[in-house]
């Protein structure tokens, strides 16, 4: 390394030769600014113009890449364009080169030229009936050669074809790059240590950098971006490493003492046998806070999997530890439920179970992927009185500050500045993909390092727990409580409608329940889709009018929204038309049919997610699917749902369809986007970069060593920018 040179990313990008201001601020553009950015700026593709033909062996139709001399050089008009003809010769024959439309190239050649040219094959005269057997390259690439063996970039070799911008050109931009591996490729330091880079066959840094830019062969390009990808990952896992250790090592935060009484009497409440897998759970969690340190934990488990319990288990824990436990919900819907069943588990037990929502209109989440957001506003008279919503509130505020509150559940509204805890012992977030990191940072906050316990029901595949979590410890729920029959799927057309209808009367007739769901609260103008509120009334009216219809969308206020899940808890909703703010966490094991319209504005994971609304009880369950899409991708989608019931499986094609960007928002998770690495194409190399980040940070947490400086540069810098993104 040497230590003494400017970073590459503190030069800017137009000291670079051959970029200066103007280049520069195009350059801008692409969010280039300095040498490292460029240097990092990577071909999208290649071309392979290493293979050299003789002039009688070029093939019309085909690319070729010629070495021969400038023989004979015209210029001319033709029908209004500006035509360059060149004569090249070897040994085997003679070949037109023509240009059109750039008379500038005429000055660049000379007669006696060495030359090599790269370009399609083409008959003269094109369109035109062949008058000639002639061949020509049309508007070639080229590379004068003045001495011999010096080294080609745009031909002759395999040729980086980067992403451009207006302003700029292949040719342009690939000399610059040029420019600047001549000058600054010496100076890129190194950051794998050596034994890291020998154990796993990886080039160093520098010649990776070079190989990407102007690779002398195919092999060589792809143990570069071995090396690349390796990077990315190793960086990242580093990151996560040190923030588990971190945590670990800390050991200020709550040791708790299993067992007591209050933790029997709940133990006996519980109305079930719990599976393997919960006491499993279970057992996990009373070892982690029981300890000094701090609980971090992740509890995956698919939909209906039985995560609450679980949860309650831990906050009758902290309770009976003499602190407080919070459970933080995505959804007012969700919360709501939360606190009724806790409540009516806890409350016997003398535990006060407070519920703290916040704003008079839930704020929905905003949707990913295919989902249009909820159209349709509130009507003025919905809108209940705020003094009210108020003063229940502040009176929640009282009970947690001063901690007659044991166990509280809710919104976003837990983590308001103006919530302050008397001693919170335990932070649960359950569906907590649907918080953003800051959030969950701040939950924490409002004790003094609490245990935290997170949960998602959306099974995230292994690859991406890793990346994701990698520093959260792990329990999963493989196990579904006994005696569930999964919900049987079924995707039909549009012809089948009226059959649909009949069989949802059908069950509704033998004492269950139905859910129908769209993607949108209102009809929008354009959309030819069909939204909750008008087909809510069209069932209410004509198709179902001998059953009780409800409807339930984000827009309702709160009030609106507990009062309609209430009835349709209690059975005095038959059928429930809804838009997704039922999608997460909703528990009514009464529902038999679901109905899904327009399923094809779903995401994969997310009609999974729909779809673990029902089969929670004993009896046959269906989920039908109502879609005429002509749409291959959403077709694939449909039929992978009803082909697979496990949500693990369903993620994982889910990863393959969509990509981790938009199936878990990687953003969203504060961790940098990946690059050069793919999650579902590299998954060895993630592996085998975790292994190594992990045994490297076990051996030198805070990277002392001297080997170890230059990553924690980088890996700090990593963090800074990451920080700064989030401002
Ligand atoms: P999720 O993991 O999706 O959050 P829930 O915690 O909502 O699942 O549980 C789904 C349903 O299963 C609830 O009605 C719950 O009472 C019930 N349940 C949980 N564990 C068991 C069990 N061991 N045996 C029977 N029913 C259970
Ligand atoms: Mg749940």
């Amino acid at each position: 390394m040497n230590s003494n040179k400017q970073p590459l990313n503190d030069i800017p990008v137009r000291y670079v030769k051959g970029v200066g201001p103007v280049r520069a601020e195009i350059l801008a553009r692409l969010d280039i600014g300095t040498v490292e950015d460029l240097l990092y700026h990577f071909p999208r593709r290649y071309e392979d113009r290493s293979h050299f033909n003789t002039i009688n062996k070029v093939k019309v139709g085909e690319y070729a890449t010629i070495k021969a001399e400038v023989l004979t050089l015209s210029g001319h008009r033709g029908r209004g364009k500006a035509i360059f003809k060149m004569a090249v010769g070897d040994e085997t024959g003679v070949i037109h080169a023509v240009w059109f439309n750039q008379p500038y190239m005429q000055k660049l050649f000379k007669s006696g030229d060495k030359v090599v040219l790269y370009g399609k094959v083409q008959p003269v005269g094109l369109g035109k009936i062949e008058r000639y057997k002639d061949i020509q390259i049309t508007n070639p690439e080229f590379e004068i050669i003045k001495d011999e063996g010096e080294e080609m970039i745009h031909t002759g070799r395999i040729v980086p074809i980067y992403p451009l911008t207006e302003g700029i050109s292949q040719r342009g931009l690939r000399s610059v790059v040029k420019n600047l591996l001549d000058k600054y490729l010496e100076d890129v330091a190194e950051f794998l240590p050596d034994d890291i880079r020998a154990r796993n066959k990886l080039p160093e840094l520098k010649q990776a950098l070079f190989n990407i830019h102007f690779p002398a062969s195919e092999e060589l390009r792809k143990l570069a971006y071995e090396r690349i990808v390796f990077d990315e990952f190793f960086v990242l896992q580093v990151t996560l490493a040190r923030r588990k250790a971190r945590i670990k090592g800390s050991d200020n935060g709550v040791a708790h003492k299993v067992g007591g009484e209050l933790l029997g009497s709940f133990k006996a409440v519980i109305p079930f046998k719990l599976t393997d897998a919960q006491e499993k759970a279970i057992a996990d969690i009373e070892k982690d806070m029981a300890s000094k340190k701090p609980m971090n934990r992740l509890l995956e488990g698919d939909v209906g999997s039985g995560k609450t319990i679980v949860a309650a288990h831990a906050l009758v824990l902290t309770v009976s530890n003499g602190h407080q436990g919070a459970l933080m919900a995505p959804t007012e819907i969700l919360a709501q439920q939360h606190f009724m069943n806790l409540n009516r588990l806890l409350s016997p037990l003398g535990i006060n179970v407070v519920l703290l929502t916040g704003s008079v209109i839930d704020k929905v989440p905003p949707q990913r992927g295919k989902v249009p957001p909820e159209q349709g506003k509130v009507p003025p008279h919905m809108v209940p009185p705020q003094r009210e919503r108020d003063e229940a509130r502040e009176e929640a505020k009282r009970m947690i500050e001063e901690g007659r509150a044991n166990i509280i559940v809710g919104t976003h509204a837990l983590i308001q500045e103006d919530v302050k805890f008397k001693n919170l012992g335990l932070a649960v977030i359950d569906e907590q993909h649907k918080f953003g990191v800051d959030q969950r940072v701040r939950l924490k906050q409002k004790g003094f390092n609490p245990d935290m316990l997170f949960m998602t029901a959306t099974p995230i595949p292994r690859t991406l727990a890793m990346t994701l979590y990698g520093d959260l410890d792990l329990s999963v729920l493989d196990e579904m409580p006994k005696g569930r029959i999964p919900p049987k799927a079924y995707w039909v057309g549009e012809g089948r409608r009226e059959g649909i209808y009949k069989f949802i009367a059908q069950e509704v007739t033998g004492g269950t329940q139905a859910f129908i769901i769209y993607p949108l609260i209102e009809k929008g103008k354009k959309e030819d889709m069909k939204a909750a509120t008008d087909m809510y009334e069209k069932f209410k009216k004509e198709v179902f009018p001998q059953f009780k219809v409800g409807l339930i969308h984000g827009r309702l206020d709160n009030e609106e929204k507990e009062s309609v899940m209430a009835d349709f808890r209690s059975g005095k909703v038959q059928i429930l038309v809804s838009t997704t703010v039922i999608e997460v966490g909703i528990d009514n094991p009464n529902v038999s049919v679901m109905l899904i319209e327009n399923p094809e504005r779903f995401g994969l994971s997310q009609l999974h997610q729909l779809r673990g609304r029902i089969g929670r009880g004993n009896q046959r369950s269906y989920c039908i699917l109502l879609s005429d899409t002509e749409s291959e991708e959403a077709r694939k989608r449909l039929k992978a749902l009803i082909n697979m019931t496990s949500g693990f499986n369903i993620a994982e094609e889910d990863l393959q369809l969509r990509g981790p960007g938009e199936l878990f928002g990687t953003r969203q998770h504060g961790l940098p986007e990946l690059r050069y690495a793919n999650l579902v194409a590299n998954v060895r190399q993630l592996e085998i970069a975790r292994k190594e980040a992990f045994e490297l940070v076990n051996r030198d947490p805070e990277l002392k060593e001297p080997g170890h400086r230059q990553l924690k540069e980088i890996v700090r810098r990593k963090f800074a920018e990451k920080t700064e993104l989030k401002a």
